[in-house]
């Protein structure tokens, strides 16, 4: 849709989720509804419309939310006739004709049936009819979009854009994460003004219900902004910077993350309250020990990843090594394992990396299928960071380039690009001692490549703060493989030697972990 930039009429409704049904609505108080008919009232609904905002009182009858036909008229311009002889009620539009029949569930539109939840009543001298009357009667018979959104009290009108948002704050140590969850995907810009940030949509307004903030240092509360259909976040006092990337998500629907990150050094400061998080397991382990590992299925959701002659998807290879994988960790060596995704679903490549990070795991393990043109390249690669390109990938995240990257902004843009390009920088001799025992377990258990060891610049393992390394398990471009991949007898094998793996590297002498041959620099699109 081209982007309008035009004010909307409407601005933003909010909801508090303690009380959602009774949003308060920023432009117009709502109307007070009295009715001289009998029964509980309900709050009413607001109609939206391109042209106005009007108030539609309802009633609750028998259980069943309703609307009086009279008030349906009013803003519908319909003509409602009683017959009395017949026993029915005919609401009537420019073009068409519903019939109503009392004591029955349904309506005929234009001669075709809908079906209602409870028959029409009639309460003195006034009809009512259930609120699904609006969406599955009358819209057909005007021929126009009218969408019911019960949580919210709307009703909304024609081509309106009137997206749902949905915001929940996390505190993450140094950081407070703002998730707004966006039905459908919505065109937005995100800028800092003052002590303010302003998230602002392309839209005729929102549909929001906003979140309290647990974390008043960085995030002191989320709120509408004057400017239309926009929200501010109000920034708390030891806001330093902040960055943002877009996740598909599910049936059209999108997911914002605002990241406001403290001033801080090398070292995250931990919150006092992180409520939403597990307890963190800080500093406990003994030397060498391991607590938290996670797991990292690569690809997902319309990111299929390799493709196999048979139509193997790497996505789903991955998805299920790591969960099995996550099981024998957890039975085997009582770790804590975390995986970043445990369903068929997109996210981004350094929200991967932040999940680590947040979770104070111990290793990263990421895992792949690899391909090749040629149907014959076969056999295992483990990777870890190389940091030959590191001046144009910070180069490139500072200007905001490639899809997957995440968009910075604020005051430190550079301070943070730096402290986030060099978190995997610090891990870099642990992480290839990591990788030798990935290879030499995986060695014991399946085929390898002739390069099993490699360090290429995979943006999934640049902002992990912990040892790490990627997998590429097998090539499911070849047949053979392919078939491999996807058997369980293989999988298991995998998950064995990665099991040992992480063992192996979890009973290395300190020392051990730092001699590291160093390796070439061979490119891959993989995971960038
Ligand atoms: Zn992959």
């Amino acid at each position: 849709m081209p982007g309008s930039a035009q004010a909307g009429i409407i601005d933003v409704l909010i909801h508090v989720p303690a009380a959602r049904f009774l949003p308060t609505t920023l432009l117009a108080a709502l109307a007070v509804f009295s009715s001289g008919a009998q029964g509980p009232t309900a709050a009413p609904y607001t109609v939206l419309s391109r042209d106005a905002r009007r108030p539609l009182p309802a009633r609750v009858i028998n259980g069943q939310e309703m609307f009086a036909l009279d008030d349906l008229a009013k803003l519908f311009d319909l003509a409602v006739r009683e017959d009395t002889a017949a026993g029915g009620i005919t609401v009537s539009t420019k073009t068409q004709t519903i019939v109503l029949s009392p004591g029955q569930g349904l309506a005929s539109v234009g001669g075709r049936l809908v079906s209602l939840p409870a028959p029409p009543l009639r309460d003195g001298r006034a009809w009512f009819v259930p609120i699904d009357f609006v969406p599955r009667a009358l819209a057909e018979a005007l021929g126009t979009r009218l969408e019911l959104r019960k949580p919210s009290r709307l009703l909304l009108m024609g081509d309106i854009r009137v997206p749902r948002l949905a915001g929940r704050i996390e505190a993450l140590g140094a950081l407070a994460r703002l998730t707004l969850e966006v039905a459908p995907v919505t065109p937005h810009t995100v800028s800092q003004d003052g002590n303010r940030l302003i998230v602002r949509f392309e839209a005729d307004g929102l549909d929001a219900t906003l979140p309290t903030s647990p974390v008043p240092d960085l995030i002191q509360g989320v709120r509408p902004s004057e400017q239309p259909s926009a929200i501010a976040i109000d920034l708390g006092t030891k806001f330093a910077s902040f960055r943002t990337s877009d996740v598909p998500g599910d049936r059209g629907a999108g997911r914002i993350l605002i990241e406001v990150l403290a001033a801080t050094t090398d070292t995250p400061t931990p919150t006092p309250a992180a409520p939403l998080e597990p307890p963190p397991l800080l500093d406990l382990a003994p030397a060498g020990g391991l607590r938290t590992i996670v797991i990292d299925a690569g690809h997902g959701g319309p990111e299929e990843g390799a493709k196999g002659h048979d139509g193997t998807l790497e996505k789903d290879i991955t998805l299920s090594v790591a969960r099995r994988l996550k099981s024998a960790l957890e039975a085997r060596l009582g770790v804590r394992v975390i995986l970043t995704r445990d369903r068929d679903e997109a996210v981004g490549l350094d929200e991967r990396a932040a999940l680590a990070n947040n979770n104070k795991a111990d290793l990263f393990l990421s895992l792949h299928a690899n391909a090749s043109v040629r149907p014959a390249a076969a056999g295992a690669e483990v990777f870890y960071l190389s940091l030959d390109d590191y001046g144009d990938e910070a180069q490139r995240v500072a200007q905001g380039e490639g899809e997957a990257l995440p968009v910075f902004g604020g005051g430190s843009r550079e301070i943070e690009v730096i402290l986030w390009e060099m978190a995997q920088a610090r891990y870099i001799e642990q992480s290839a001692a990591l990788a030798r025992a990935v290879e030499g377990s995986l060695r014991s258990r399946v085929p390898m490549s002739p390069r099993a060891i490699q360090q290429a610049p995979f943006r999934v393992l640049v902002g992990a703060n912990m040892p790490a390394v990627l997998v590429e398990m097998g090539f499911i471009t070849n047949p053979e493989q392919e078939k491999q991949l996807a058997s369980d007898t293989f999988q298991n094998n995998l998950v064995q030697a990665l099991v040992d793996s992480v063992v192996a590297f979890r009973d290395l002498p300190g020392g051990n972990r730092t001699a590291v041959p160093a390796a070439g620099n061979p490119r891959s699109n993989e995971g960038r």
